[in-house]
């Protein structure tokens, strides 16, 4: 008995959180953006505002959107963006929205669908109608038909144009969640719309993180990166994901559509050895 304490204690000590830092690399600034005009939904904060920021550096002219115009004002006038209040489950308000925004912003080249939610039902006997239906209309439902509007004009102006989707690893895992189900639902979308629309030139891709920094997860929000789960041993930092994000929508990723990259060190791999 006294032997299974004390291994119990060492193995605590072991599982210990240990406080780790993210070293992150950037590729320098090189107007990757330069007159494109970019909406970013969910801006404010988290992994919208990252990409906001990393976008308006990259020379685009950016607005972001949401549904708390104090978090808006505050985070476009730290990244020198614009800001419209929106909430991507009101697809009646879209039209008045996209009339808006293409004043602010001269006309629209990107839309990045970011706003999300996940209410984190600890069981399936915890999701309600309620809690599903929120989730669908905010992950999936809201950029389904903010794209469909977007692209609609994109084809009557035989314009180009990019449109990326936040999704998430757990696009591409089973779930009992309607979160999981709202991101393979994403994913789906951002395949059958890239294929569906591929030879106008309009491409439509993805972004898949890992667990993140971020309201969302609260995790690392605290300074202590440390996450088991993932395989560096720690969470990923929004600026990960948005350099990517800004990859995909620059010239560089001409020839890529319908790509769904998943930003976590291979963990959705389903190794044979694991
Ligand atoms: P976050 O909570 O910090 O940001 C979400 C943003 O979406 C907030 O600005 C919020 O106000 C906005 N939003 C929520 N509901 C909205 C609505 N109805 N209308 C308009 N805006 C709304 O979380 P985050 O981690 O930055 O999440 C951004 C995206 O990244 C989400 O789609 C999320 O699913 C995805 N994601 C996050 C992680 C992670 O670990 N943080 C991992 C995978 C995918």
């Amino acid at each position: 008995m006294k032997l299974k304490k004390t291994i119990k204690a060492v193995l605590n000590l072991v599982k210990r959180p240990i406080r780790l830092e993210a070293n992150i690399s950037y590729l320098s600034p090189s107007n990757r953006l330069v007159g494109k005009n970019i909406i970013v939904t969910g801006g404010g904060r988290g992994l919208g505002a990252a990409m906001a920021e990393r976008f308006v550096k990259e020379g685009a002219c950016v607005l972001i959107a949401g549904r708390t115009e104090s978090t808006l004002k505050e985070t476009a006038s730290r990244v020198g963006c614009k800001y419209l209040v929106l909430d991507v489950a009101d697809v009646n308000s879209f039209d008045a929205f996209l009339r808006e925004a293409k004043q602010e912003l001269g006309g629209i080249d990107c839309l990045v669908n970011n706003a999300g939610i996940s209410l984190h039902e600890p069981t399936f006997f915890d999701v309600t109608p309620e809690t599903f239906d929120k989730q669908i209309s905010i992950n999936m439902k809201g950029g389904y038909f903010l794209t469909q509007k977007v692209i609609k004009e994109w084809v009557e102006k035989e314009q180009i144009g990019s449109v990326l989707f936040i999704s998430s690893e757990t696009g591409d895992m089973m779930d009992f969640r309607p979160y999981g189900f709202t991101k393979v639902a994403v994913n789906s979308m951002v395949q059958g719309l890239a294929y569906l629309f591929a030879k106008r030139g309009i491409r439509i891709n993805a972004v898949a993180p890992g667990v993140t920094v971020s309201d969302m997860t609260g995790q690392g929000t605290d300074g202590n990166l440390y996450h088991k789960k993932n395989m560096l041993g720690r969470v990923y930092m929004p600026e990960e994901v948005a350099e990517t994000a800004c990859f995909l929508l620059s010239e560089a990723a001409g020839c890529i559509s319908g790509q769904i990259i998943t930003c976590n060190n291979a963990k959705s791999i389903n190794a044979r050895w694991k």
